[in-house]
């Protein structure tokens, strides 16, 4: 990465499309850049079950979504795959993400870490977090409204939290 952190360049992004507030909506930028969404049931690519994909062919981008997965999971696997579209997928040259869970790989963590900026957007987590606090919620109850706020799932929260240093 340059100097911009991932969570920059995100920001940059949600401005641009005008992504504002807390349930943003990952598939505004699918169709701004002509990124064809599928759902498919019982995803498989190369005959390994995935919850997404992200495939280039000459100029056709389509992102596959498994149909079966929750929303929220849904919603942060098209984040996941915006991401790669940003930072990976080399203009030039054909292009196949699949979506596993808990690769450690570099480019999903920095693909899961942009989705992450997406979804759940740095002031507005923390704006939210010391209004939960302030109530007296407990850790696992701020994930849990925080998580139906932004529609994602708990364990994506409590990550996110985690990485912005709140636990
Ligand atoms: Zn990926």
């Amino acid at each position: 990465m340059e100097n911009k952190t991932i969570c920059d360049r995100v920001k940059e992004i949600r401005e641009q499309y005008g992504l504002i507030g807390t349930a943003v909506d990952p598939l505004i930028i699918a169709q701004e850049n002509g990124i064809k969404i599928l759902e498919k049931s019982n995803l498989t690519i190369n005959g390994e079950p995935v919850s997404g994909a992200i495939i280039k062919k000459n100029n056709d981008i389509t992102i596959y979504v498994n149909a079966e997965d929750s929303k929220v999971r849904k919603r942060f696997t098209v984040a996941h795959e915006i991401a790669h579209y940003y930072l990976h997928l080399d203009k030039n040259k054909q292009f196949v993400d699949l979506k596993r869970n808990n690769s450690k790989a570099p480019m999903e963590l920095e693909a899961d870490e942009f989705a992450g900026c997406l979804l759940m957007d740095t002031e507005h987590v923390n704006e939210r977090y010391e209004k939960a606090k302030s109530i007296g919620l407990s850790n696992e109850g701020i994930v849990s409204v925080l998580a139906g706020i932004f529609v994602v799932s708990d364990a994506a929260m409590y990550t996110r939290l985690k990485n912005l240093g709140k636990f």
